[in-house]
This record gives structure tokens, C-alpha cells and sequence, in this order.
């Protein structure tokens, strides 16, 4: 039988940077391509190009990096069939999975077991509209739900969405600053004072290293 292929940007071991899980030691995998473009993308790099990879060769390069925890990122992982057996098969080698995914692809087709980070798009991102809201009732309670925000707009625009919808009631909803727009600092004391159960992210990988590529 053939093997299903895959479009991978990078394979690389890191720090998780920006969930619960954040500071843990973590292997990612980077599938190439997206069809947003968010304004404050940090990603664009993986927009075109990667390399052409049969899927047990990906599976190979991401377990020979040695770590329990495993990110599926993009790009748009979810816009590559073959991400769902890349999941599955790193489930079956005992992997915590990670998916991180812009929000505008259906979940029902993910594991059960993968934790999704699902990014709500606020207006600055300039993508609010391909957000799929059905998206919202696919989560289970380890699944977290992820807000960049661009400016304040986007911090009261979340935040009435996390109220209206009760978001923050038993799983993990993050506010993070888009950085070359919303100083981390600014963000931390609206996070502080709005009264819900929201946690400030900060994007470890971009403390310690900055923005570039395969960190
Ligand atoms: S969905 Fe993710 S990868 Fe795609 S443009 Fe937006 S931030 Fe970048």
C-alpha cells in the first residue's frame, strides 16, 4: 500500500512556548502551508516550499527526537489529509499530541486523544471571518482555546466572546500579545484585572530566542 505523504516546513526539538504545557521539552513537526493570512502570522515562512516526506519517514525524525511531548504545527496542519494518521501513529507510539490550528478547519476528524490549541481570531487579525464556530462545540474539556491580540480592541472583542460564551469554564483559554503591535506587559495587566479565568501567554520560544525559525 502507499504510504501517504506529507508537505513538512520543519522537524525540530524545543521548548513548548505557548500553552499549559509551556516549558516542557517538545519535538514539533511543521507542516507547510496555510490558506490564511493572519496580519501578525509568525509563521509565513511555512506558507510555500518544505519538503516532500512519506509519512513513516515523518513519524521516524519527529520519535528520534526522544521527547513525551509531540506538536503538530503549521502552517495550517489540518489543510494536509495526511495529518490525521501522522496523529494517529504518534498516539500509538505513547506521544502526548499537541495540535495547534487556526480554527478555520473542521475538528471532527481529529483523535480524541490529540489536544487541540485552537486559535479564536480576533478582528486585528484580519481572518475573523474564516473562524468556524461549530469549531467551538468539537472541543472536549483538554482542548485550550488561544487569543492573539493585536490591540486593545481585540482584548474587549475576546474578552465579550469568552464572557457570552463562557469559554473560560473548565479549559484553558490563553491571551497573547501579537508582538510588534500589543506590549506583553500592557496585556498582562488587562489579563489581570478582567475577572475571568483567562492565562496570559507570552510565547517562551520568542523570550528566550526571539522569532526564528526551528526554535
Ligand atoms: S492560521 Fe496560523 S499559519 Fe495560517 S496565517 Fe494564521 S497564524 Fe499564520
Amino acid at each position: 500500500m502507499t504510504e501517504p505523504r506529507l508537505r513538512v516546513t520543519e522537524i525540530f526539538r524545543s521548548i513548548q512556548g505557548e500553552s499549559t504545557r509551556a516549558g516542557f521539552p517538545c519535538a514539533f513537526i511543521r507542516l507547510t502551508g496555510c490558506s490564511l493570512r493572519c496580519v501578525w502570522c509568525d509563521s509565513a515562512y511555512a506558507f510555500h516550499g518544505g519538503s516532500d516526506m512519506a509519512l513513516p519517514e515523518a513519524v521516524d525524525r519527529v520519535l528520534a527526537l526522544g521527547t513525551d511531548l509531540v506538536e503538530v504545527t503549521g502552517g495550517e496542519p489540518l489543510e494536509q489529509d495526511a495529518v490525521y494518521p501522522l496523529m494517529e501513529r504518534l498516539l500509538a507510539a505513547g506521544k502526548t499530541v499537541l495540535l495547534e490550528t487556526g480554527g478555520h478547519v473542521l475538528l471532527d476528524r481529529v483523535d480524541p486523544r490529540v489536544v487541540k490549541i485552537v486559535d479564536v481570531k480576533a478582528p486585528g487579525s484580519g481572518m475573523q471571518q474564516a473562524a468556524l464556530v461549530e469549531n467551538l462545540g468539537l472541543l472536549q474539556p483538554h482542548d485550550e482555546l488561544k487569543f492573539v491580540l493585536a490591540d486593545r480592541r481585540d482584548f474587549d472583542w475576546s474578552l465579550a466572546m469568552v464572557r457570552e460564551r463562557n469559554l473560560d469554564a473548565g479549559r484553558a483559554v490563553t491571551f497573547s500579545p501579537a508582538w510588534e503591535t500589543l506590549a506583553p506587559g500592557e496585556l498582562a495587566e488587562w489579563v489581570r484585572d478582567c475577572g475571568r479565568r483567562i492565562r496570559l501567554g507570552l510565547q517562551l520560544h520568542k523570550v528566550l530566542w526571539g522569532d526564528v525559525p526551528g526554535r
